[in-house]
């Protein structure tokens, strides 16, 4: 292994972003493995998304207690979560927190952005160039870039002549940006509009919300954490760590009732409202047909409906936020608080922009259907380059200098949504094809890392410079990824799940919808197999690993 004297530029890992894969993926190849490990992250600061999603109201839609690392008990049973959902803020500092306590900040090089990587063949190493100009040799390159950091505002016309400030949810300012006395526009309802909006508006003079699609939105049912429940928690964390680990999506939702299709009406209805007023995304695990059978989905879409029409007072607008053009679920369930009740305020106006798009923005303000909405400020809700953006941002050059971009200008190709052929020793964490977006990060995070982390102890126990996934199991595990979305309603969705959210990006389902401890058991399962899948060469030799790899991979649980 290569040994660092503090000036040299040679590690045993790079690792890209300092978020939560990449601070963990750090302590566990330093701490664990010992070895010498570089991180490189753009911003000032560790945390990832909550380093740059600062935007009023953003908070995670996982319940705190569970959006939180397990890999240590100490730090679990120390920590002090104060809502059920945390508020950025205090994810951030609870970040902040971890790269003290671990010591992680000596190694991270902030500010510094990776440009491109080159596969060095002869060397079995990777060469990484940063935008500062340094060049950087590491045997393994380890992706934390996180699924949904390429923030993307649609190319408008006449944008750049806008006079005010503009803003998007995903590079919001580190400064307090206060809309008092202003008058805002909000471009986008995803879950970053549907979070922002309420506070925007409680705050500014008017807020003009300019949607093209409705999305469906359950309510969070935020509040304080009582010293009771933290400690109930805190008791029994062992299991319930345990149970979202082999669970579906790596949270403890109550299981379903049964078939939507089946159940009496009153059954379904009274279970849908009990888990509407508990709060949060639990709701959409009531039945287990809702996200595969159109008839079952609809019966939840249409209770969800309802609310909104109860909430919203007037009958036009009501009408403008009811979803009708996806399933519920296939895309992002957004999680709110007050996001329908807003529109009852006198200081919001909702402009549709489904038939009428935005014509284009002014110095003044929004055009739509040759009305000018005049604006001070607008702020872009209108999301992200998802899953390949921040891959395909960086130049990275594999076996025969073939680009990862080009190969995947179809769509992503991975093996187990870790590793791709022809990029060897190159490991991305919740890369597409993995549960990733589907699951809760923490989670997935924690599962990807610690596969690595063993990955990359084997190799060293075995002699093994080089890890290559093999052609034939990448093309086996692209095609049980698709077979098992197209038993879904996903697909269904023009969805950013889908790369719809941008013009010219290939329709494919980026993430694997098997399940989280399903994909577990498999991943688990190859290890043990000895990396089945993987070619693995040694100084001497280059072998396929055990098995061969047109019997991987084993998707026996899905
Ligand atoms: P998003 O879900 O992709 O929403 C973008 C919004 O912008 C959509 O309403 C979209 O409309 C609209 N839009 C895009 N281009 C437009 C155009 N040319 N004209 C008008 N409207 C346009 O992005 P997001 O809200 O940032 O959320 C992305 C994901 O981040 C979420 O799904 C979630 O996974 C994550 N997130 C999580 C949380 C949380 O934990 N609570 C909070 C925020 C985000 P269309 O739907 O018609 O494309």
């Amino acid at each position: 292994m290569t040994v660092s004297d503090g000036q040299t530029t040679d590690y045993d890992a790079v690792i890209v972003g300092a978020g939560f894969a990449g601070m963990y993926m750090l302590k566990r190849l330093r701490d664990d493995l010992g070895l010498n490990v570089r991180v490189f992250e753009r911003g000032d600061g560790v945390g990832g998304t909550w380093y740059w999603n600062r935007y009023p109201g953003a908070r995670c839609d996982v319940e705190s207690l569970f959006y939180s690392y397990s890999f240590s008990p100490e730090l679990q049973q120390e920590w002090q979560w104060t809502e059920r959902y945390p508020t950025q803020p205090e994810i951030l500092r609870y970040a902040n927190h971890v790269a003290d306590r671990f010591g992680l900040r000596p190694d991270i090089a902030f500010s510094t952005s990776i440009d491109s990587a080159r596969y060095d063949e002869a060397q079995d190493r990777w060469t990484v160039y940063t935008d500062d100009g340094l060049v950087t040799t590491a045997q393994y390159l380890i992706t934390a870039v996180g699924c949904l950091s390429a923030s993307r505002v649609p190319d408008f016309e006449g944008m750049e002549t806008f006079g005010g400030p503009t803003y998007h949810t995903g590079r919001w300012p580190h400064e307090e940006v206060d809309f008092t006395g202003r008058r805002v526009a909000v471009i986008g309802t995803g879950s970053s509009g549907i979070q922002s909006i309420p506070v925007i508006a409680a705050q500014a003079a008017h807020v003009t919300v300019f949607q093209r699609t409705p999305n469906f939105s359950v309510p969070a049912v935020n509040g304080p954490l009582s010293g009771a429940e933290i400690e109930q928690t805190k008791a029994n964390y062992e299991q319930l760590r345990q149970a979202a680990r082999i669970s579906p999506t790596g949270t403890n939702p109550a299981a379903p009732i049964g078939s939507a299709l089946e159940l009496p009406e009153d059954v379904r209805t009274r279970e849908m409202k009990e888990r509407w007023d508990y709060g949060g995304a639990g709701f959409m695990s009531a039945f287990i047909d809702t996200g595969v059978n159109a008839e079952a989905n609809e019966v939840v879409a249409e209770f969800v409906r309802d609310r909104i029409r109860e909430v919203v007072e007037r009958p036009d607008i009501a009408d403008l936020l009811v979803p009708r053009d996806h399933p519920i679920g296939t895309k992002r369930i957004c999680v709110d608080t007050d996001y329908y009740a807003t529109y009852n305020r006198d200081n919001v106006t909702l402009v549709s922009v489904r038939e009428t798009p935005i014509e284009r923005i002014t110095e003044r303000g929004v055009v739509v259907a040759g009305e000018l909405y005049e604006v001070d400020d607008i702020v872009y809700a209108t999301g992200f380059d998802a899953m390949t953006g921040p891959l395909n941002a960086i130049d990275i050059r594999g076996v025969d200098g073939v680009a990862l971009r080009e190969k995947w200008v179809a769509g992503p190709r991975t093996y187990l949504g870790i590793a791709s052929a022809g990029f060897p020793n190159l490991f991305m964490i919740t890369a597409p094809g993995s549960p990733s977006v589907l699951s809760n990060m923490m989670v997935s995070i924690e599962q990807h890392v610690d596969w690595i982390t063993d990955h990359i102890a084997y190799a060293r126990d075995h002699g093994v410079t080089r890890t290559d996934a093999d052609p034939t199991a990448e093309e086996n595990w692209g095609d049980h990824v698709n077979e098992v979305a197209n038993m879904t309603l996903y697909p269904r969705a023009a969805s950013w799940y889908m790369g719809a959210n941008i013009p010219g990006k290939p329709r494919v389902f980026m993430p694997y919808i098997g399940g989280v401890g399903a994909y577990r058991q498999m991943c688990d399962q190859v290890a043990a197999d000895g990396y089945r899948g993987f070619t693995l060469k040694t100084s001497n030799d280059v072998r396929p690993s055990r098995q061969s790899a047109s019997q991987a991979p084993v998707p026996a649980e899905s």
